[in-house]
């Protein structure tokens, strides 16, 4: 294979020509189960019928204008945006960082308005919000920003799941204007905090004049069991940023505000040349509404269930397992050890998935899996398991 692709991948020796519902075929033809839909992308499964039809559909009429012009497409994305979360703003870019981008600026946009010369926003340790300068400054890992010093400022870090060392913050720190976390981190190792911690968070913003944004571009689009993760706890937050199963596969994302966000950016003050395309926008809308009438959300759960006390019993007896925890189809699997290797072998027994963390076996199957392939996909993964610790 001659290679002119900048080294910033270590791709595995195969790639997918086709893909139908959970399954993809290599270019010699052998299927694999997809328990990883791109890292949460292709949540609706592959080539899905209604997605498939709004593509065609809209590539046949218009595929961009500018944001120069009103684009109608973006306003009926919204509106059902806004109508799923209970957000009353949003903002379209192409992407997860890009999104996070737009939530960070209008952060230190808010600060300025409060007259914060030098607004700061608290993020959480084993974070991950991007690989733009900003994102990968407010992302809780070493190893996204090593080289790439010196960093954006105006970040705090604070321990994920701690309560109390957030009130520090608040008692010791006038600067700072908002905090940004994913409800369940996902890179991070799929790390699920305590059920009080978000309400919580909440209150701590209420009481000193913060935005609470929350990251959904991995948790959000019905993969935690709700729509949005922080469904899950009686809260709203200010700042959403969504992405990735936004357009099942077409680039899209989307920073919503709320509350005291909204109306904080003016005309001038961000914008996107792609952004909110009526493309894209289009097929969000197809996204949405399948979802919502598919029940995605609750099958999320009920195959999130199946799959974690399936996997709890046939595991039980490998010690190397440490744990097995979830919300809706966010599955983490931890073990003693560093597993990278898994995702090779897991290859061989023809299953996609992905190891992050080092040591978290990480599984977000698309949310149209049904029960018996659930179980196909755990008999895969437990195969996979057993021939690894052998090794
Ligand atoms: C994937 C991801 C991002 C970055 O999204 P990109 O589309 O790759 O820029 C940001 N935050 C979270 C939680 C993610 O999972």
């Amino acid at each position: 294979m001659t290679n002119h692709l900048m080294t910033t991948y270590l791709s595995l020796p195969v790639s997918f020509e086709r893909g139908e519902g959970i399954y993809v075929w290599d270019e010699d033809g052998n299927q694999y189960l997809d328990a990883l839909c791109g890292i949460s992308v292709t949540n609706l499964g592959h080539t899905h019928p209604q997605v498939t039809a709004a593509i065609t559909e809209q590539a046949g009429r218009i595929l961009h204008t500018s944001n120069i012009y009103h684009i109608k497409n973006q306003s009926i994305l919204a509106d059902l945006l806004c109508e799923h979360s209970g957000m009353q703003q949003v903002f379209f870019s192409n992407s997860g960082a890009e999104a996070n981008e737009a939530a960070i600026k209008l952060a230190r946009l808010f600060g300025h308005q409060q007259e914060i010369d030098k607004p700061e926003i608290v993020v959480m340790q084993n974070s991950f919000h991007g690989r733009t300068m900003a994102t990968l400054s407010a992302t809780g890992n070493r190893k996204v920003q090593a080289g790439f010093e010196p960093l954006v400022s105006g970040f705090v870090r604070a321990p994920y799941n701690d309560i109390a060392a957030l009130q520090a913050i608040a008692d010791n720190n006038r600067n700072v204007v908002a905090v940004m976390l994913e409800p369940v981190q996902g890179e991070g190792g799929i790390n699920i905090p305590d059920p009080g911690y978000l309400a919580a968070v909440r209150k701590i913003c209420d009481q000193n004049n913060w935005l609470l944004m929350l990251d959904e571009i991995q948790s959000g689009m019905a993969r935690s069991g709700k729509m949005f993760a922080f469904q899950h706890a009686d809260i709203i937050p200010d700042v959403l940023t969504i992405a990735k199963a936004l357009g099942n596969g077409i680039p899209v994302g989307a920073c919503l505000a709320s509350g005291k966000a909204a109306g904080v950016f003016k005309p001038g003050n961000h914008g996107s040349t792609f952004g909110g395309n009526p493309f894209a926008c289009y097929v969000a809308q197809a996204v949405v509404r399948s979802i919502s009438e598919q029940d995605l959300a609750a099958n999320a759960t009920a195959r999130g269930e199946q799959l974690v006390t399936y996997l709890r019993q046939q595991l039980a007896d490998i010690d190397a397992v440490t744990e097995i925890r979830n919300l809706g189809l966010l599955v983490g699997i931890s073990l003693d050890r560093n597993c990278g290797e898994l995702v090779g072998i897991a290859l061989e027994h023809k299953l996609l998935i992905n190891v992050t963390a080092g040591n978290v076996i990480r599984l977000l199957p698309p949310l149209i899996i049904d029960e018996q392939q659930t179980l196909d996909l755990a008999d895969r993964l437990i195969r996979s398991i057993q021939q690894f610790i052998q090794d």
